[in-house]
Parts: C-alpha cells; structure tokens; sequence
C-alpha cells in the first residue's frame, strides 16, 4: 500500500469532553514543552512530503483550540506537493474560523457530532453547544470548506436513537455523514459493550429510510465504505475500525501532538521524531528517519498488536 497520508495531532487540549475520548480520570495533559511547535511540524511535514505524503489533516484534541492554528494551515498549504489539507473538528469554534481557514489555504473539514438532540449533544459532551456547531457546518459549506464530513461515533444506549436524524442531514445537505465504530481506548472512556457494529447502524438507517444504495466509493481511498440513501444530496458512510480489519489498505500515518510517528493506531510501537529533530539532525538524517518508518509502516497491524491503552487526543482519532 502506498502510504500518503499524514494525521497530525495538534494538540492534545480540547474545548468538549465527549464520553468515549477523555479519560474520564482528569486532565493529566502533556506539558507545553513537549508538544511540537509550528515550526517543527512544518519541517517535519516538508521533509514527509519529500518522502511521498500527499495528503495531510490537522486534529487533536482540538485543533482549533491551538493558538494560531491558522497560520500553521497557511503554512502547510504552501508545500505545493499537498494534494489535499483538511481538518478534524468538533465545530464549536468554526463559525468564527470557516472563512480565515479557507482563505489559508484549507481544502476541508470534518466535523464531529454524535446527537442532532440538545440535550443529548449535552449528555455525551459535557457542553451545550449544538447550535455553535451546527452554525459552524453551514458556515463551512458556505464558504467552500467542501465535501464537509459529519463523523458520528455511535454508543449502544447513548445515540443510537440519533442515527435517523444524523443520516437524515446528508438527504437534506451534499454532506458526508460517517458513522464510526467505537474503539474503547481505557479503562476511564465507556466498556467495549457499549460498541454498535456498523451493521447494526445500517439496519436503523434501512428501517428508517429504505434500502441504502450499492457502495459508492471504497477500499481504496481510506477506511469508510459510502452508500447513498435514495434521492439524498449528500452520502452515508460507515468506518468498522472493530468489525472490520483494513490493515491491507491502511495508507496513513500519525503524528501525535509530542512528536511520535505513530504507524498504526492500535499499536504500541511509534518513532520518536521530536527527539532527533531536536537533537540537530539536518534534513537529510530527518529524511531517512522518515523513509525508515515508511518501509517499516506494515510490520504494524492491528492483528499484530497486543491490546493497549492509549488516549485519543493524543493521537487525533
Ligand atoms: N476534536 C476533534 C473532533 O472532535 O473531531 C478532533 C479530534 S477527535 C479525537 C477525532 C475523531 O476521533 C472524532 O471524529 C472522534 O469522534 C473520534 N474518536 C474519538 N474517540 C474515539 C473512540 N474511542 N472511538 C472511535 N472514534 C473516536
């Protein structure tokens, strides 16, 4: 598989606190010095793009929480060889940023949003936030942040009563709305019986909606397979991360936001970037450290990997 494809965490901060992705334990965030700065991830991703990444997305935490997130966007969008710069977000603060983002040169966004319910946004994220959300994905269609995704990760007894209307938006909006398998991560986020296999997720769409459509696009460009439900504008798409293995296609790497490659997220193995960029190696030891990783990207697989903890903010999902 060609890998081209770079996640980077940001930060590790963010502005919710949604029930599967914080340790329910406190705020134990790593420590200022050790997150990468601008410049770092500038380099690192000029010397990864030299190595043949071509697709780059900023995460977190909330990357929109990281001061001047905007210029590193401007930035990263001036490395001609990125073929595509987009962002994960949870939309709190998108209405205020949609417009400069895509002025800095961002392609698209996805946004998280796991209830279309007040009180259930409210519930799974701490915040009563959904109208700034949703302001924020109708400002990010409006100024082009396009194709807008919504991911939506889907709880036994906490949303799945809001899968009808998470998958009514993309019959209503040319969105994306991307139902994700919920991977349980610690022992502080919910138990792996709180899971809802894909499957299961379809089958209330279907019940709601009709059969979906044949599979539009998948396999070959990321983990999510999309159906459309008929007559829609936008499509449905479903990410089985448990259910499913796609180690065989897997085309991307992690950055996180103290400076590992991560090669696979479910194992524990990763390369410490930070540390030779910081020791002073030139560009081209960076280069080779980064062509050492790339040759070794598919020795780590979820099959391989032994069961760990690990924290999503960290990594960026
Ligand atoms: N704050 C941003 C957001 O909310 O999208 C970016 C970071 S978040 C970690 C990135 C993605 O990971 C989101 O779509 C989120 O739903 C997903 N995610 C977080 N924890 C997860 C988990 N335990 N299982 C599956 N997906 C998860």
């Amino acid at each position: 598989m060609n890998v081209d494809y770079l996640r980077i965490s940001v930060t590790d901060r963010c502005n919710l606190r949604c029930i599967y992705c914080r340790p329910l334990g406190g705020r134990d965030f790593i420590e200022h010095k050790e997150i990468l700065r601008f410049e770092e991830i500038h380099r690192i991703v000029k010397l990864f793009v030299e190595c043949g990444i071509k697709k780059v997305r900023l995460t977190g935490g909330e990357p929109l929480v990281r001061r001047n997130i905007v210029h590193l966007v401007r930035e990263l969008a001036a490395i001609a060889s990125i073929e595509d710069l987009a962002l994960t977000t949870n939309g709190v603060l998108l209405e205020t940023m949609a417009e400069e983002l895509k002025a800095a040169g961002l392609n698209r966004v996805n946004v998280s949003v796991d209830s279309v319910e007040r009180e259930n946004y409210k519930r799974i994220t701490e915040f009563d936030l959904l109208e700034k959300v949703t302001k924020g994905i109708y400002k990010a269609i409006e100024v082009g942040l396009m194709p807008v995704k919504i991911n939506t990760v889907v709880l036994k007894g906490i949303n799945e009563q809001d899968v009808a209307a998470l998958a009514r938006l993309s019959v209503e909006m040319p969105i994306a709305v991307r139902f994700i398998e919920y991977c349980p991560t610690s022992k502080y986020t919910k138990p792996t019986s709180d899971y809802v296999a894909s499957a299961e997720v379809r089958e209330i769409i279907e019940r709601k909606f009709g059969p979906l459509s044949d599979v539009l696009v998948g396999g070959t460009n990321g983990p999510a397979l999309y159906f459309r439900i008929r007559n829609s504008a936008g499509s449905i798409g479903f990410i089985s991360g448990r259910s499913s293995i796609f180690c065989q296609s897997c085309n991307r790497l992690r950055l996180t936001s103290d400076g590992k490659v991560k090669p696979c997220l479910y194992s524990a193995h990763n390369y410490d970037i930070k540390k030779l960029v910081r020791a002073g190696a030139d560009d081209r030891q960076v280069r080779d450290f980064l062509k050492k990783i790339l040759t070794q990207k598919s020795n780590f697989t979820k099959l391989n990997s032994p069961a760990e903890e690990f924290s999503m903010q960290n990594i960026g999902g």
